[in-house]
């Protein structure tokens, strides 16, 4: 914070308090967010917006928003585009100490983050990484924006309603469904444990026309990018905040993903195809628990998995 003439204490506190309650009715009219499948894109994504600190003497105008809204209105964890807030202050203050506090639909603060002496009239971003303030993946499910002042009132005015917390609304997800086009789960032999010559079939097939677009499930590290004669063109990704590795097979040409490579949910892996043992079309997927796929984890049935991403991807 910086002296900026209008000094502090109980007056501006209660103009806070004001200042708080006015944000958290900001009405979701303005919201103009697109949505949708995420954008494939090779290049890597703007990292999430620092957390920044509390100010030491926190300070801040009659706060109201001249503008905000949300993009995208459904992101993916490690996703290609992370939920990024766009807000405009009015304010009779030059600079103001403020907090944006990320809320789930419970009213829970999961992330916060601290400014100091944000401009009126100024377009501010930030973008959240879809971590929680201990650094984990957060859950799915609906999210939203919250600014209010650093005053120390602001405590009290936490816990917003339901309805005031999705005022800048999103949803965030932790999986992306890996076929970008039409597909159906085939019969009883593309089960995982249906019986193949030796062994059991330790995935799920999913057809869908060869040259189909694949894109990452779960982002992550590539672990392996190869071909076999049996799973054809392969990759295996590591998934992030995971203990978890997810296997695609059959991929019509090599995948453009290089082994160690970082790669984001919804990002591009390939495009569907046949070949190594396939009969058909279609993507062969896993998924292997803890330490990862033939490093001593095992594979487990994805398919209830693959469906739940189906529906909302
Ligand atoms: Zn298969």
């Amino acid at each position: 914070m910086r002296s900026n003439g209008f000094g502090r204490g109980g007056f501006l506190g209660a103009i806070g308090i004001v200042a708080s309650i006015a944000l958290l009715a900001f009405a979701p009219g303005a919201l103009a967010g697109t949505g949708g499948a995420p954008t494939p894109t090779s290049a890597p994504p703007p990292p999430g917006s620092a957390s920044g600190a509390p100010s030491a003497a926190p300070s801040a105008g009659a706060l109201s928003l001249a503008g905000a809204e949300t993009k995208p209105r459904k992101s993916f964890y490690f996703g290609v585009r992370y939920p990024r807030l766009t807000y405009t202050l009015a304010s009779n203050q030059p600079q103001n100490d403020i907090r944006i506090d990320v809320v789930n639909a419970s009213g829970e603060i999961v992330r916060t983050f601290y400014r100091e002496d944000v401009a009126p009239n100024v377009p501010y971003n930030l973008r959240w990484d879809a971590t929680t303030g201990e650094g984990k993946p957060a859950r799915n499910g609906r999210y939203s924006f919250r600014i209010s002042p650093q005053t120390p009132a602001a405590p009290a005015a936490r816990k917003a309603s339901t309805t005031a917390a999705l005022s800048l609304a999103f949803t965030l997800y932790g999986y992306t469904f890996p076929i970008l086009g039409a597909h159906d789960y085939g019969g009883a032999m593309g089960r995982f444990g249906a019986p193949r010559s030796g062994h059991t079939h330790q995935g799920q097939d999913v057809m869908a026309s060869c040259g189909t677009p694949l894109v990452a499930a779960r982002g992550g590290l590539v672990q392996y990018s190869r071909y076999d004669d049996a799973g054809g063109n392969y990759v295996v990704i590591d998934g992030k905040g995971t203990p978890n590795d997810f296997v695609y097979m059959h991929l019509a040409e090599p995948s453009p993903l290089k082994e160690g490579e970082t790669v984001r949910t919804g990002q591009p892996i390939g495009i569907v195809g046949d070949t190594g043992d396939a009969q058909g079309c279609h993507l062969h997927f896993e998924i292997w628990g803890s330490p990862g796929w033939y490093e001593g984890g095992s594979p487990f049935d994805p398919l209830l998995e693959l469906q739940k991403w189906d529906r909302y991807s």
